[in-house]
């Protein structure tokens, strides 16, 4: 899978709270970082000799799975966003598993409040779009050094504290700060 389970936000408030970690101790062991478009983004990272997820028990089961990336929960539903509306389908040949039932994809995913949910995506991805612009802008190599750095800072590395409405409140803060100073 090598860098492709990107975290956000909301996987690292959900990662740090359920293993008691800060990011900056789950960057190396579980988590590693990569650059998408000019943006440093954090991913989970893979065992080398296994090439499967650092979380990934040895009886083949996921030892985080209360508290897994949103990328993990959607499998092996894919998302598309509009303006308006996020739509789910599902990923051809995703699942090889036999048996499959119907299941409420709010359930499937797992989420408490998932319009919600749906919304910080939205915003989330926005906000990427606009630094990845900024920073394809930008020609100074430092000045874009520190931009990323910034933005790492800012929403991975400083931790969130209470539910999800202190995570959604804490996050739109951080944001307006971001934006002001950086973008
Ligand atoms: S479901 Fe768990 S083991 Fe699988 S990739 Fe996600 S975090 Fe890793």
């Amino acid at each position: 899978m090598g860098d492709t389970i990107v975290l956000d936000p909301y996987d690292v408030w959900q990662l740090t709270k359920g293993l008691g970690r800060p990011f900056g101790e789950l960057l190396g062991s579980c988590a590693d970082l990569h650059v998408e478009e000019g943006v440093i983004m954090p991913h989970l990272k893979m065992r080398e000799e296994t090439e499967s997820c650092a979380f990934l028990g040895t009886d083949g089961r996921c030892t985080v799975h209360a508290y897994r990336p949103g990328i993990c929960r959607l499998f092996p539903l894919g998302r598309q966003f509009d303006d308006k509306k996020t739509s789910y389908f599902i990923v051809p040949n995703g699942c090889v598993k036999g048996g499959l039932s119907k299941v409420r994809i709010d359930r499937w995913i797992g989420i408490e409040d998932l319009p919600r949910y749906e919304e910080y995506k939205a915003e989330w991805r926005s906000l990427l779009r606009t630094l990845q612009a900024r920073i394809a802008a930008e020609s100074s190599v430092e000045v874009q050094r520190n931009v990323n750095l910034y933005f790492l800072r800012t929403f991975y590395m400083t931790p969130y504290e209470g539910d999800a409405a202190a995570f959604y409140g804490e996050l739109a803060a951080r944001t307006r700060d971001f934006a002001a100073a950086a973008l």
